[in-house]
């Protein structure tokens, strides 16, 4: 197997617990609103305001510079996790009201008797066979409750843990995975104001100082901005500016959040898309759109909807926006690119169903649009028996069309790297997601061709705007 010369994942996350809404993110997988308040009081206390911060010490568990550190995270049981977070937590978090409401209904609901004999908590900080001995206990089977109801707990609860690392200790990690890629594009998602969260630890002011500051300490990175319609005019000019003083690339665009590029029913939303989109058009900034029926969703199961790529085709199909350069992240959803296909096969993708839609949408606006571009991170490739092999025979069948040239716009020059790193992680997808897509791109005749095109030059057209014309990189 050969390294390609360059590589460019184009699709990354650095941050942190602190920006994610956890209790939000609860809620919509179905846990009480009470107890999600507790829980997320708890990991951000384990998480810490530094961007250097590693005060939780996930590496009791994991050595940081192991190139294997993501087997390891996956090989911890929720036994080992939830007791540690339960000695990890301390007085003055357990004396918080969120996590005193959340445990007292915990504790009601379960009858955890240890609980309620804790009387008097003013004077717990005295009592040490309390302290040492049920409350790590409460907490631990607490937090055990919670992961154990929502659907892949396990592995939520190892990425939200891998989370509580300060950022610079997560961009580290990123580079030590992957040292055969030289640029992480990074995406950020402004999701307060779509989910409810108790308490804010960052503002969107400091997230985006952060960020810029680790673009200027870390050359491998280049980030995208988080669009926010809930923001207005104000919001919206803010990102532009930073992107004109080459702090950030391009806009992130998430849809499941409960907003889509046209036909929202908020009058003034859709004015402001509009705004975003001419900005876009003159400036020639790339947006990445999140594009599976899936996702971060506002609203559980409907507003992943929202991503639907026939919302851009009306948008790409007015003239004036047809130039508009937009790349669909996860390329509409493996469920279109790994479904059963052998090149005797008269159609491209599998029958329309409610889950693999979305794919060949993504395909025909590549190839009919001169600036809609793919990325392929987050396709389940690790756990897809024969995905990988079917989505080489669906490549290669569409690198076919492109040579014969029956394509206006070839989708090899379209289709792009990304990881979607550290989120692939919920799914327990660890190391080595850049493996197969080598193998691939290195061992058939046919899209070994196009390797570069994949790994880097498709990236770098992507990724360049007028602010930064004469270095994409
Ligand atoms: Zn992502």
């Amino acid at each position: 197997m050969s390294y390609p010369e360059r590589i460019i994942d184009i699709h990354t996350h650095i941050f942190n617990l602190k920006y994610l809404p956890i209790k939000g993110v609860m809620i919509s997988r179905g846990i009480n609103p009470t107890l999600a308040a507790g829980i997320e009081k708890i990991l951000i206390a384990l998480t810490g305001n530094y961007l250097n911060y590693n005060r939780y010490n996930i590496s009791k568990f994991i050595n940081l510079q192991d190139p294997n550190f993501e087997k390891d995270l996956f090989n911890f049981s929720m036994d080992d996790l939830v007791k540690d977070i339960g000695f990890k937590t301390t007085l003055e978090t357990f004396e918080s009201i969120q996590v005193q409401k959340a445990l007292l209904h915990f504790a009601r609901e379960k009858k955890v008797i240890e609980f309620f004999e804790t009387e008097n908590i003013d004077n717990l900080s005295e009592n040490h066979e309390f302290l040492n001995i049920r409350l790590p206990y409460i907490i631990s089977s607490f937090v055990r409750h919670v992961f154990e109801t929502i659907e892949d707990g396990l592995n939520y609860l190892r990425w939200f843990l891998f989370m509580t690392l300060g950022e610079e200790k997560i961009i580290e990690r990123m580079k030590n995975s992957y040292p055969s890629v030289q640029t992480f594009v990074f995406h950020m998602i402004d999701a307060d104001w779509f989910f409810e969260r108790n308490f804010s630890t960052y503002n969107i002011d400091q997230m985006l100082n952060n960020m810029s500051y680790l673009q200027e300490v870390n050359s491998e990175l280049v980030g995208f901005a988080p669009y926010n319609p809930m923001r207005g005019t104000t919001g919206l000019r803010k990102i532009f500016d930073l992107i004109k003083m080459k702090k950030f690339r391009g806009i992130k665009f998430y849809p499941p959040l409960g907003y889509k590029p046209v036909n929202n029913s908020n009058f003034e939303l859709n004015n402001l898309n509009y705004e975003l989109f001419d900005l876009c058009l003159e400036h020639e900034i790339p947006i990445f759109t999140h594009c599976t029926p899936t996702g971060f969703e506002a609203i559980p199961h409907k507003s992943g909807l929202n991503s639907d790529p026939e919302f851009w085709e009306e948008l790409l199909n007015q003239p004036k926006y047809a130039r508009l350069k937009v790349c669909f992240g996860h390329a509409g959803g493996e469920d279109g690119w790994f479904a059963e296909y052998t090149p005797e096969d008269e159609n491209l993708f599998p029958p329309k169903t409610e889950k693999n839609f979305y794919a060949e949408l993504v395909y025909k606006l590549c190839i009919n649009y001169e600036n809609v571009f793919c990325e392929v991170g987050f396709l389940e490739h690790q756990q897809h028996k024969n995905g990988i092999a079917n989505m080489q025979n669906r490549l290669e069948e569409i690198f076919r069309i492109d040579e014969s040239g029956e394509n206006k716009y070839e989708f090899r020059n379209k289709v792009i790297y990304g990881s979607d790193w550290h989120i692939l992680f919920n799914h327990g997808l660890e190391l080595n997601y850049i493996n197969p897509y080598i193998k691939l791109f290195t061992e058939s005749e046919i899209l070994k061709k196009y390797s570069d095109r994949f790994f880097y030059k498709n990236a770098e057209i992507f990724l360049s705007n007028q602010f930064i014309e004469d270095s994409p990189i």
